[in-house]
């Protein structure tokens, strides 16, 4: 190799460090577990699982030359070995920037014409590596060989690629949304720690010449590649957690358990021995406490997926149903008026006289069309309501003579039922109100409609009242029907409720009513409640908008 082996290397008697195997070899174990680990799992981020194996093997080449070079006495062999360690440590420190590229998510990998600075800078290293430019000579002094000015080479490509490193996280951290910004500078921090526990031996051995010192960075590699593994692995399923769990613990178990062999005064194998039990109780604790939660989570994970799906698909549904119901109402409201007014004509004797029984026929046959508009009507504004197209045209208006009107039209129908039909007003104010003309009418209608059907007989009063301070107007429509009991007022304002007494006056109702007049009251700025002493004791509606002053 061209190497001037000046010096016999059998008289370099070298002390081997007390830690040398305990440093190099449960850590490079557990480097390689962790990585085989990840590279194996990490389905979703197979790049950053691939370089981290491929750092981990670099790290096992470097503890092997490392181990061989303690032992060995061959100096060609030993001349080899260092000279191949120039390429390893920048090797080492490419592939972690490589690997911060590929950890840091999908924007700028490290694209072709960066690999391609890095590989020619790379390449006096690898060309030179055997000439005595890397090595000159094996220095007997410090039984170690002595380093050319390749070496300086190295250093600078290597303090290169570190703040290359240093600035990609830097400018991924400030341009990062905040919610991603920890798990950046976890990576940074994890990264740029394995670096230098990595080059700890460079650092410390050339500054203190203590080679026992210099073992203690290899223990910062497990601890950093597992959370490296763990960044890789972070936002995958949970059980990639457990399995770190246990990964951690079984580490630390090798850890603490191969210290066993390497203490050798009695107290300190008592503590170690008494550690090891102490971690092996607390690891299993641990994993155990993980695994109840990764099962708690994963279940709960499950089970809002399952309703948020459920929730969908109802929506959808429902969705469906209503616009079916528009579409079957609209359908039926054409056929019905013609059906409705031809039995109009027939009643009234429009095509000629007719029996007695047809005309009654026909009258009937007239009014069950009507309900059955009204029926429709009913679902067609449920079904406005509920996918929020129903209209509102808003203007000022008088609403106590509405009502009075309403009274008015209503009073002939109430006589034909014998009931009495009244109409007061005690307002301050003029009883204007802003809100829809028709809206406003189609609920009074709705609720004096009501007692008339709910009233078998007695009367009905109608009371406009208003509060002035409040600027509130009230109308409070009272019979003497059959009432509701407490459980009933309060579920008469939702869809298709109807009393358990209410067919036994009225048959034909929907359950509708109600629903559609509270919501259009609602949407107006108003209210509507029910007030009843119990079954049998009349009701009172009270219908609430406010005043327009
Ligand atoms: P419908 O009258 O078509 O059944 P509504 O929504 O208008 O539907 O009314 C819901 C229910 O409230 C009625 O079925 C009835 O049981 C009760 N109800 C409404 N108005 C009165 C009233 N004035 N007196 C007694 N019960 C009433």
């Amino acid at each position: 190799m061209g190497y001037n082996l000046t010096t016999n290397i059998e008289t370099c008697i070298v002390e081997i460090p007390n830690l040398l195997f305990y440093s190099h070899i449960p850590t490079t174990a557990i480097v390689l577990a962790f990585s085989l680990f990840v590279f194996l799992q990490s389905k979703r981020d197979r790049r950053s699982g691939a370089l981290l194996l491929l750092i981990s093997l670099i790290f096992l080449a470097w503890t092997t030359f490392d181990i061989v070079l303690w032992l060995t006495l061959d100096g060609t062999l030993m001349m080899f070995l260092w000279s191949l360690f120039s390429v390893l440590y920048v090797l080492m420190f490419v592939l972690s920037l490589y690997f911060t590229y590929s950890l840091l998510g999908e924007r700028g990998r490290l694209g072709v014409w960066r690999k391609y600075i890095l590989f020619v800078l790379l390449l006096p290293l690898i060309i030179l590596m055997p000439t005595t430019l890397n090595l000159t000579h094996f220095d007997a002094t410090n039984c170690e060989p002595s380093e050319g000015i390749l070496f300086v080479y190295q250093y600078m490509y290597g303090a290169l690629v570190a703040l290359w490193t240093i600035s990609l996280v830097a400018i991924r951290f400030f341009t990062a949304p905040s919610g991603s910004r920890n798990r950046i500078l976890l990576s940074g921090f994890a990264i740029l720690s394995f670096l230098l526990a990595f080059t700890w031996s460079e650092i410390v051995g050339s500054l203190t010449l203590n080679w026992e010192l210099t073992q203690y960075g290899l223990f910062g590699m497990p601890i950093l590649v597992a959370l490296l593994a763990y960044l890789v692995v972070q936002y995958k399923i949970f059980n990639v957690k457990l399995l770190g769990a246990q990964a951690l613990v079984v580490t630390l178990w090798v850890l603490v358990g191969s210290l066993l062999f390497v203490v050798k005064s009695p107290t300190s194998q008592v503590i170690s021995t008494a550690t090891l039990i102490f971690t092996v109780f607390s690891g299993y604790l641990l994993v155990k406490s993980v695994k109840q939660e990764v099962l708690q989570r994963e279940r709960i994970e499950k089970l809002a997926k399952d309703l948020e799906k459920a929730n969908v698909r109802l929506k959808e549904l429902d969705k469906q149903k209503s616009e079916f119901v528009s579409i079957a109402s609209h359908q039926l409201r054409s056929p019905l008026t013609a059906i409705r007014g031809y039995a109009s004509m027939l009643a009234e004797g429009s095509f000629g006289k007719l029996p007695a029984k047809a005309m009654e026929s026909a009258a009937r046959i007239e009014e069950s069309a009507k309900l059955m508009a009204i029926s429709i009507e009913d679902y067609l504004n449920v079904s406005r309501i509920e996918s929020g197209n129903m209209k509102y045209s808003l203007s000022d208006f008088n609403l106590r003579d509405m009502v009075d009107n309403i009274c008015d039209d209503l009073r002939a129908e109430a006589m034909k039922h014998n009931l009495i039909l009244l109409f007061r007003s005690d307002i301050k104010s003029r009883g204007i109100v802003h809100a829809d003309v028709g809206k406003t009418s189609q609920i009074v209608h709705n609720l004096i409609n009501n007692s008339l059907k709910y009233t078998p007989k007695g009367s009905i009063s109608v009371l406009v009242r208003d509060d002035v301070k409040k600027k509130r107007i009230y109308i409070e429509i009272s019979d003497t029907g059959i009432g509701m009991s407490e459980k009933t007022l309060h579920t008469i304002f939702q869809k298709f409720e109807r009393a358990n007494n209410a067919n036994s006056v009225n048959v034909s109702g929907t359950g509708l009513g109600l629903y559609v007049a509270l919501k259009m009251a609602e949407a107006m700025g108003g209210t509507i409640s029910a007030h009843s002493e119990g079954d049998g004791k009349g009701s009172t509606f009270t219908f609430e908008l406010p005043l327009a002053m």
